[in-house]
């Protein structure tokens, strides 16, 4: 496998900030060079908190409303507070105002706009934030290329995890310690991606994404992601991908996949907001088909007003 060319986290971002604070509705920007959180916040001291990653393309942010949604199911097995949907549309419309041009992957001017609510510190409780960034080109390399994958086990099946609240099954919580980790460990085996596997190597998702393949066969098209439920993040763009391709005749189906109905579909992507859908060329070496077209038509119902 090629070793991957460059690692987005290191890429140099140029960020714009605003804090958002119900005194003030649209939010207050601030200088992202100087000090914001305080060193005992427990968004960073414990991962204490639940964020949202959104993508905007000329200025305006996709799915919106859906992101809400799934940062108010967060927030509420957090049992943190959650700013209002209009508090956070007028904090994101300020600071992509104030954003450094957004990325050109020849899609339109594209931002990453992060919301984050952390716990925060004892004395002063849970706040929120914005950060709009740029998207890097390494992500409009990852949509072109595609990337190369490696199945790695999750080490429990969080379909385990449903019943038990205080283990926030299907939050998008701060703590991605372990999904950064499976990435340097992919990394490690020249791949770019992980894909996690529980007991029976049933596939869950990405390490910062959800699993969408297709098979198409004798005129039938269906899209098949792992069942959304069972313990994962349920997927902001799988959902709107699945729900334009109903719209478009597909069947879809949700799961249970295992590795070797991946390596047979005619398609298999990694499928996130900022993202989109990427590819995968291979999956623990092995190659798998590539398929500009289907791409570019499963792009389209992301990308899709
Ligand atoms: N699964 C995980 C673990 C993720 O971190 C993400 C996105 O960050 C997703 C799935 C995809 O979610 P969405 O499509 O809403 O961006």
């Amino acid at each position: 496998m090629a070793p991957p060319a460059t690692d987005p986290q290191e890429e140099p971002v140029t960020s714009t900030v605003v804090v958002l604070d119900p005194a003030r509705p649209e939010g207050a920007l601030v200088d992202p060079s100087v000090p914001l959180v305080r060193i005992d916040d427990q968004g960073l001291t414990r991962g204490d908190g639940v964020f949202e990653t959104m993508r905007a393309v000329d200025g305006r942010v996709q799915k919106f409303s859906a992101h809400h949604r799934r940062l108010t199911a967060s927030t509420r097995l957090a049992q943190l507070p959650v700013p209002s949907e209009e508090l956070c549309r007028r904090a994101v419309e300020l600071a992509l105002a104030h954003a450094a041009p957004g990325g050109d992957g020849g899609l339109g001017a594209e931002h990453s706009v992060k919301i984050t609510v952390s716990r925060g510190t004892p004395e002063d409780g849970p706040w929120s934030w914005i950060v709009v960034s740029p998207v890097p080109e390494s992500t409009f390399r990852q949509r072109r290329e595609g990337v190369d994958v490696v199945l790695l086990p999750r080490g429990h099946d969080p379909a385990h995890d449903a019943g038990y609240p205080w283990l926030l099954p299907g939050a998008k919580t701060l703590s991605y310690a372990i999904n950064m980790a499976a990435l340097r460990h992919a990394r490690s085996l020249g791949a770019e991606e992980a894909i996690f596997t529980a007991g029976g190597r049933r596939v869950l998702e990405g390490a910062t994404s959800s699993v969408v393949c297709a098979r198409v066969r004798d005129g039938n098209r269906v899209l098949v992601t792992p069942e959304p439920s069972h313990g994962i993040l349920p997927g902001t763009t799988q959902a709107k991908i699945f729900d334009a391709a109903r719209r478009d005749g597909w069947e879809l189906g949700y799961g249970p996949l295992y590795p070797a109905d991946l390596m047979t579909s005619d398609a298999v992507w990694l499928v996130s907001s900022v993202r989109l859908a990427v590819p995968v060329r291979r999956l623990d070496a092995q190659p798998l088909p590539v398929d500009p077209g289907l791409t570019r038509l499963v792009t389209g119902y992301v990308t899709a007003d």
